[in-house]
């Protein structure tokens, strides 16, 4: 694992809310569930291309994996790795197969509206830092445990692990410069 030398910066996320921050290739970046059974919805972007991120699907069959696990990359939907996981001290389990809630989610379970979701969150970390994008984009769910029976189905109780405060590294690591002709 790549030696920490120094944190440069500490963010507190509290819950229902949303951070973003900008990473070049070899920085490091640690995420950690505080409390415990708090999800964390993950996105990531190429910079110079906003069209060019973190893909679960693409994760997938790159990998041979649900998700993935340490020494691990993610990918993009251009089939790059865009981050590394590089220690896990969680139990372990990072959903790659759920979309992020959003308003018509908690619309749907019946919830108070308005309610905070993770794809508003997502939305106002992108306008903060004047980017577009083209569609709704999928996140990497971090903490969070959905199993798959072998049957295919995915029991309904699933729910976050129990994290309470086990950091996590990733990199970011793009193989190739993100600019292209
Ligand atoms: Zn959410």
């Amino acid at each position: 694992m790549p030696a920490l030398t120094k944190v440069e910066r500490t963010i507190h996320v509290p819950a229902r809310t949303g951070a973003s921050v900008e990473l070049k290739k070899g920085q490091l970046i640690r995420i950690t569930d505080l409390k415990g059974a708090q999800p964390c919805d993950f996105w990531a972007f190429n910079k110079n291309d906003h069209w060019e991120f973190l893909a679960p699907e693409y994760t997938k069959v790159s990998i041979m994996k649900t998700y993935p696990r340490v020494g691990d990359a993610a990918y993009t939907n251009h089939r790059r790795p865009v981050v590394t996981l590089v220690e896990d001290r969680s139990p372990g389990q990072h959903d790659m197969e759920f979309a992020a809630c959003d308003e018509e989610r908690y619309r749907q379970l019946g919830a108070k509206l308005p309610h905070a979701s993770c794809q508003d969150n997502l939305q106002n970390e992108i306008k903060k830092r004047g980017m577009t994008l083209k569609g709704i984009i999928q996140p990497w769910n971090l903490f969070t445990n959905f199993p798959i029976f072998s049957d295919g189905t995915i029991p309904t109780a699933s729910r976050a692990t129990t994290a309470r405060s086990a950091p996590r590294w990733i990199a970011s690591s793009w193989s190739r410069p993100a600019h292209r002709t």
